[in-house]
């Protein structure tokens, strides 16, 4: 087992792995930016190293400082957390070049699937279902149209190095194809250094269901159910739970065994997400695999009990996962981001000094987050406090317990999120558990106080 773990992360993810190691009795550390020297994260870890200035590039996204940190403090393995170099496949090699363990897939699966293009490709090859597009990554724009004509508008076209709900544009009509192509073409060129973008169907209302999965190297490959992350805006999550409600068994099943499959064709190892979509018609496809832990992966860890962090070290020390199939389901579980945003003004940061902070408690009720009262929210980072994850014997048991908890959560100094939760936890469709991902596109009252 590794010794000590170097966390190339920030915030509650960065706690969360630093909990992990303890439980193991993996001595931990830190890295952080001169905008976080009074984070719990560099508290809590056993050594902690700074490594530059507040911007990320600066600091959490330079691989030499990271690596020199861990050679200092003499770390085994790094932990990535999720968003910064947790999908860099020269992190990963750079690592194990460095004789630090990755806690995550290899550099190669990490490339395959960090190009959208390429994923597709490899789950076409074994009978994933993908979404109808291009078979690959198209230049001539006059080309592409052609191809967007067979599709059938709308269409939506796709950096293949895109993520994080950035490099995508719909569009609506073939009048307006010419120019979005060109547009997206540019635009992922500068945001992601490859210009490479393709183009497929745009879905009318579809939902967006996950499959965490999970794989060792002794050839084991397993999923431990869905999460239904439907409630979005701008293509990023703000509500997850599970079960799905828009899943009958038979539907869960066909659609795990595809995201097993899927993965089990690159022999995935580690932990990472299979993100579908279900089309209105009942058809599911492939849509990206994301090769980390993801933010919402305490969903899966309240509905099946296990600690996916654990899992993620043990295997990447070379151990067998401790499960051999997928676990039954405890009940339901919702969770809710809560950012220091505002929604009535498109969601636009609010940072600065959290003069209160009274997390919400009690059973079925977990809390991840790396502020408290007196923490000041940097503004260079992105803007999520808390995760509130509620767990009931049932969905609407884990609903009323999540507005119970988001009634009794006091956050004063910056503008959060907590308010809007609430009026979706309120909203009639969100309770019928009707929703996909142009929810919040319909329900634009949501987004403000009521006068
Ligand atoms: P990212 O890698 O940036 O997270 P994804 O490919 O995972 O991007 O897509 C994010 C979201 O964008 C999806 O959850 C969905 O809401 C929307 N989306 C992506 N592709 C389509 C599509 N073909 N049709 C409709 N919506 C889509």
């Amino acid at each position: 087992m590794f010794k000590k773990v170097l966390i190339a992360n920030r915030g509650e993810i960065a706690l969360r792995v630093i909990r992990a190691c303890r439980e193991l009795g993996i001595a931990t550390v830190a890295v952080y930016s001169e905008a976080d020297r009074e984070s719990l994260h560099v508290r809590f870890a056993d050594d902690d190293v700074c490594i530059g200035p507040a911007p990320a590039r600066d600091s959490y996204l330079k691989i030499p400082r990271i690596i020199a940190a861990a050679e200092i403090a003499g770390a085994d393995a790094i932990h990535p957390g999720y968003g910064f170099l947790a999908e860099n496949a020269e992190f990963a090699e750079t690592c194990a070049a460095s004789n630090i363990a990755f806690i995550g897939p290899t550099a190669d699966q990490i490339r395959v699937m960090g190009d959208k293009a390429a994923a597709r490709n490899a789950m076409t090859k074994v009978g994933v279902p993908i979404i109808p597009g291009t078979p690959g990554p198209m230049e001539d724009a006059e080309e592409a149209l052609i191809c967007a004509r067979e599709i059938g508008f709308p269409v939506i076209i796709k950096a293949a190095a895109g993520g994080g709900g950035k490099g995508m544009r719909v569009a609506t009509e073939p009048d307006d194809f010419v120019r979005s192509f060109q547009l997206a073409r540019s635009e992922a060129l500068s945001a992601f250094g490859n210009g490479d973008v393709y183009v497929e169907k745009y879905l009318a209302r579809p939902r967006h269901i996950e499959f965490q999965i999970m794989g060792d190297r002794h050839g084991s490959v397993i999923h431990l159910g869905e999460r239904d992350c439907s409630v979005q805006r701008r293509h990023q999550k703000l509500i997850e739970e599970a079960p799905s409600p828009g899943l009958t068994p038979e539907l869960r099943a066909a659609m795990g065994d595809a995201a097993v499959k899927g993965a089990k064709a690159i022999d995935y190892v580690g932990a990472g997400t299979m993100e579908m979509l279900l089309n209105d018609d009942g058809k599911f496809y492939f849509m990206e695999m994301n090769t980390r832990i993801q933010v919402e992966h305490p969903v899966t860890e309240m509905l099946t009990g296990v600690d996916l962090v654990k899992e993620q070290i043990l295997v990447a020390a070379g151990e067998k996962l401790s499960l051999t199939e997928t676990p039954a389901y405890r009940g339901h579980v919702i969770e809710c981001r809560v950012n220091a945003e505002d929604p009535a003004r498109n969601f636009q940061p609010s940072p600065g000094r959290l003069d209160v902070f009274h997390p919400p408690g009690g059973p079925g009720v977990r809390l991840d987050t790396h502020v408290y009262t007196g923490y000041v929210v940097p503004p260079y980072y992105d803007s999520l406090i808390a995760k509130l994850i509620c767990q009931g014997r049932d969905r609407s048991e884990a609903l009323r317990r999540m507005q119970v908890a988001l009634e009794s959560f006091v956050v004063e100094g910056v503008t959060t999120t907590i308010p809007f939760l609430a009026r979706v936890m309120a909203n009639k469709h969100f309770q019928a558990g009707e929703v996909d991902t142009k929810f919040l596109e319909r329900e634009t009252d949501l987004l403000r106080e009521p006068a």
